[in-house]
């Protein structure tokens, strides 16, 4: 087997961006309500109100779907994890061209219980580019906040609170951002970014106020009293770069190799041909466990994204 050209799969998100993925394919771009690229997805999208079952899934370069071809060749695709039967892992393009609200998403033990889901929805930011000279995050408490406080703070929709309780990041091409699941966290306005992910979009969104989000569609259908039993008050120094403990979830390098499971490759830069075929910026490619040797060729530079071990 070899690598698959993936179809660009643009997603609907109630914020607008996405110029910089167009232009990391060589487009002039601009910003829509579709700010997202899934990539090698399996994964649906969900967006409150909108009736479409097939968001989010991602398509190989005949139309058909990879959660298809999965499903008809488990053992080809997944290889060691063909049990398992998914890819085990969700890798977006995203570029906000606002700050997203403050959220959080759960861990696995609490998307088991209330969804039952075998993944929650730990994920890893990798910044691509920005478009100012950096860019910024928030992510995790600088100091403890109990429960009932910041319960308030969400109620009373106390923006400027909920994101000044978080550790601010100037952040710019080339850093990495690990986000374990129940982190507060916010992602700044001009990041082109590559995320990755536990399959599913949970999340809970303590900030709405300013958003088109409903305060309903905020905690997932569970109430707030359940819903913020997901979230992390302690407090957490921002983890820059991918920690051991990221093995679990997923992994990215830049080895453009066989991985002997399940990949994604994400053409960072330059031009060249992988697997005979040609092959440039932002050309993204669903590699199969079973592809045991792949040409590539040119002064490609490839993130090669995988799923848990
Ligand atoms: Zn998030």
């Amino acid at each position: 087997m070899q690598p698959r050209r993936l179809t660009p799969t643009r997603v609907y998100r109630f914020y607008r961006g996405g110029m910089l993925i167009d232009r990391m394919r060589g487009e002039t771009g601009a910003d829509t309500d579709f700010p997202e690229d899934w990539v090698g997805s399996v994964t649906q999208a969900s967006n409150p109100g909108r009736d479409e079952p097939l968001a989010g899934l991602s398509q190989l370069d005949d139309g058909s779907l990879l959660r298809a071809a999965i499903a008809a060749d488990p053992r080809g695709w997944l290889g060691p994890d063909a049990g398992r039967g998914s890819t085990g892992v969700l890798v977006k393009l995203l570029d906000a061209a606002e700050r997203l609200p403050v959220h959080f998403h759960p861990d696995r033990a609490f998307a088991r219980e209330h969804f039952g889901s075998e993944f929650g929805k730990t994920e890893a930011w990798i910044v691509l580019a920005t478009r100012e000279e950096e860019s910024e995050v928030w992510i995790g408490m600088r100091e403890r906040v109990d429960r009932e406080t910041y319960r308030g703070w969400i109620d009373r929709q106390e923006r400027e609170r909920l994101l000044g309780s978080l550790h601010r990041v100037p952040v710019r091409a080339g850093d990495v951002i690990f986000v374990p699941a129940g982190t507060p966290h916010a992602i700044g306005a001009g990041a082109l970014i590559a995320e990755l992910q536990e399959p599913t979009d949970f999340s809970i969104v303590c900030e709405w106020d300013g958003y088109p989000i409903a305060a309903e569609d905020s905690h997932l259908g569970l109430g707030w009293d359940v819903a913020i039993d997901a979230l992390e008050l302690e407090p957490q120094e921002p983890v820059l770069g991918l920690p051991d403990a990221a093995r679990a979830f997923f992994w990215a390098d830049e080895r453009p190799e066989p991985a002997g499971r399940f990949a994604v490759w994400i053409v960072l830069e330059g031009s060249g041909r992988i697997s005979g075929g040609p092959a440039r910026s932002g050309d993204c490619f669903a590699v199969p466990a079973a592809a045991d040797r792949i040409e590539v060729d040119g002064d490609l530079r490839v993130l090669r994204c995988l799923g848990p071990e």
